[in-house]
């Protein structure tokens, strides 16, 4: 006998449970928006977009999928490609363990032969969790593992109404065995991506569209009005502001930047402006402009000012200006490097000033 579904006091009945699948995946085939990772089954392409949408925007991401499949249209190409290649297409998107957590995986699925067509093995994989196994698996191989993202938690929480704290481990493994149940059975990647679909669009965080919404019948925190009171989150974070300066210091058509090492936890294999930390001697000018750049639950506000470069360099070498868009930058030195190039004075007079001498 199938599982029922608790909606606080009372459950969702079978045909309840058939009517949510068949309207949510009516509304998906007519509304969903075309996005490039929606129009194949290729496992390694969507593992690639599921790995992209961690922590990143759709309209974000679709640049970076399309460029990154155009090089490495493969797992074989991926396996066999220099690193700071991948390093270099993934720039921007950040969280770069990512990227070689990809690399790894690729060569690993190379040995294998083939991409793994189980959830276990998919999810034996470096780099991926729970929830992108679930995702590669439903979407490219019909198996039937749900997808529970942020999206989902909202979507399920107001539609049972449930009052579990997705900020809890044990809170979130109750609304995924809910996710289990309602799962449909013949199309569950469909259906996978439809939730997620219906949380991005329609199930909004503050501002719920349900005039709109194809299950608005059945959702019981509509019906009750508790719509803003789900999910329920405990755990509140604040983000922490901080002021960094960093320093351009130019020579000769030069640049004065440093590698972060190899073991770095941080983005290993970097580019980046130096800051104090790096120049304890270095003589500092004036100012060329701010810019805010966002990490995690840091916000920081970077000075960049000119330097005059120590006797000492340090960690920091001279690149060539031209040859720096081939390496990997970090988005500092890049948003750095745009203020920068806006057409900043001090720095048209420094530029001016080294070409004549
Ligand atoms: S009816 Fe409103 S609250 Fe319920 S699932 Fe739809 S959009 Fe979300």
């Amino acid at each position: 006998m199938p599982k029922r579904l608790a909606v606080s006091n009372r459950v969702l009945s079978e045909s309840q449970v058939q009517l949510f699948r068949h309207d949510l995946l009516s509304w998906f085939d007519l509304f969903q928006r075309n996005l490039p990772w929606r129009k194949t089954r290729d496992p390694y392409a969507l593992w690639i977009s599921e790995t992209m949408l961690q922590q990143t925007r759709v309209a974000a991401v679709i640049p970076y999928f399309e460029r990154f499949l155009a090089r490495f249209p493969t797992f074989q190409a991926l396996a066999e490609a220099p690193e700071s290649d991948i390093l270099a297409y993934w720039a921007g998107l950040g969280y770069y363990y990512r990227a070689r957590n990809l690399q790894k995986a690729a060569r690993l699925i190379r040995s294998y032969g083939a991409f793994p067509d189980t959830y276990a093995d998919i999810r034996a994989l470096p780099g991926i969790g729970d929830y992108t196994a679930a995702a590669v698996a439903s979407i490219a191989f019909g198996l039937l593992h749900a997808t529970v993202d942020g999206n989902v938690l909202r979507v399920l929480t107001r539609v049972l109404d449930d009052a579990a704290d997705i900020a809890s481990a044990r809170g979130r493994r109750h609304v995924t065995e809910q996710a289990s149940v309602l799962l449909d059975r013949s199309r569950p990647g469909d259906f996978n991506q439809a939730m997620m679909e219906l949380g991005a669009t329609v199930c909004l965080p503050s501002n719920p569209q349900c005039l709109l919404c194809p299950v608005a019948s059945l959702c019981a925190a509509r019906k009750r009005g508790t719509q803003h009171l789900r999910p329920v989150k405990t755990v509140k974070t604040k983000s922490i502001e901080e002021h960094r300066v960093v320093f351009w210091i130019e020579e000769a058509g030069r640049l004065l930047v440093w590698q972060r090492p190899e073991d770095s936890r941080l983005m290993p294999g970097f580019w980046e402006l130096p800051e104090r930390s790096e120049l304890p001697a270095i003589g500092v000018g004036e100012s060329l402009g701010t810019f805010r750049h966002g990490i995690t639950l840091r916000n920081y506000r970077f000075d960049v000012r000119l330097g005059m470069a120590p006797a000492d360099l340090g960690v920091c070498r001279w690149v060539p200006m031209d040859a720096l868009s081939r390496l990997p930058l970090s988005t500092v030195l890049k948003k750095a490097k745009r203020l920068v190039n806006k057409g900043d004075k001090a720095v048209a007079t420094l530029r001016s000033s080294t070409a004549s001498s």
